[in-house]
């Protein structure tokens, strides 16, 4: 197996202490990869950026002139949670880069899967705007490319917010589906079981808006009974994964209880159905959680799966959801 992690430390450019989405959480991943004896099973790679041409595939030209003009002068808010720093319009698209760059990678065979240790997330960021802590679409970005290789491309997101941004980029399409299990009611406030695509995407989105403490059962059923079935018959070509860590039980931001293990496990049952499979990093907040959350993806990824001891106890109040969601879904695939 090869699996590929990209990462650079240019990513610490993008910064603001006392704000979660802070630079301390990649360099605490990466200790803990570094420090693991799975990373002799890893090839480590420093990306490249993505090309300011290539954005306009998918944002908007308003969008990306805002980032560019903060970038060259000073550190700024686009809203009250999305900072951009000087030189991020480099930094952003280096995110986007290292994401693009690993897809590409395993779809010639240089590299099995991989992984993108990759800051600012992503997974917010709509067409026409950066909010959430987010700046440009990095696993839109890659699915994009894809697609227009002529890939069907499945985007999983187990992040605890709903990936507004990339719904709404590939709402329309039946090339790109996208599936999620998300906090519900959180931010941003999409992600209802009705939002299932639109015209030729009708079906091709799956949302499972999970209440407050649901946890590890709740994901082994959507996965079992909806999301793995639903994917099986897209047949992708590729799988991407927006990986958000703050879906885990002890994440200041959060609300589901997911444990470690369960994170190499959605790797696990999705490699069964797509080998190809990138990762790119999205939220995840605890900084003493984060690094074993990567460990325990990376592990199933090169084929050295690692267990840890973590419990929870979990609300298992999730059973109207998933017949809700298997009934909207019914009329789309044979579930
Ligand atoms: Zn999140």
């Amino acid at each position: 197996m090869v699996t590929q992690v990209a990462y650079s430390e240019v990513f610490r450019k993008h910064d603001n202490i006392g704000h979660p989405e802070n630079s301390e959480r990649t360099m605490v991943m990466m200790q803990a990869v570094y420090s693991s004896p799975l990373a002799n099973e890893m090839t480590f790679i420093e990306p490249s950026m993505a090309s300011e041409e290539s954005l306009y595939k998918i944002h908007d030209e308003r969008m990306i002139q805002a980032i560019k003009d903060i970038s060259e002068k000073q550190n700024s808010w686009l809203d009250l949670d999305t900072y951009v720093c000087k030189q991020d319009f480099e930094t952003a698209r280096l995110a986007a880069g290292a994401t693009v760059q690993l897809c590409d990678n395993v779809l010639k065979g240089d590299a099995d899967n991989g992984f993108a240790v990759v800051r600012p997330p992503g997974h917010h960021a709509t067409s026409k705007t950066s909010m959430g802590f987010c700046l440009f679409n990095n696993a839109s970005l890659a699915a994009y490319d894809l697609m227009e290789q002529g890939k069907k491309v499945l985007i999983f997101d187990p992040d605890v917010h709903h990936g507004n941004g990339t719904q709404d980029i590939f709402y329309h399409s039946d090339k790109v589906m996208y599936q999620s299990f998300h906090l519900s009611p959180h931010f941003p406030g999409t992600g209802k079981i009705d939002e299932i695509g639109s015209g030729d995407g009708r079906g091709y989105t799956v949302n499972a808006p999970l209440s407050y403490g649901n946890g590890d059962g709740a994901i082994t059923s959507l996965l079992q009974e909806i999301f793995l079935p639903v994917a099986r018959e897209f047949k992708p070509d590729f799988i991407i994964v927006s990986s958000g860590f703050d879906s885990h039980h002890e994440d200041p931001l959060g609300g589901l209880r997911l444990t470690v293990d369960m994170f190499g496990d959605i790797i696990e049952q999705l490699s069964l159905l797509q080998s190809k499979i990138v990762c790119t990093l999205e939220g995840g907040y605890n900084l003493s959680i984060i690094g074993p959350c990567l460990l325990s993806q990376l592990g199933v990824m090169c084929g050295h799966p690692q267990h840890y001891q973590d419990t929870t106890m979990e609300l298992r109040n999730y059973q109207q959801v998933l017949r809700d969601l298997k009934k909207t879904m019914k009329q789309y695939w044979d579930i």
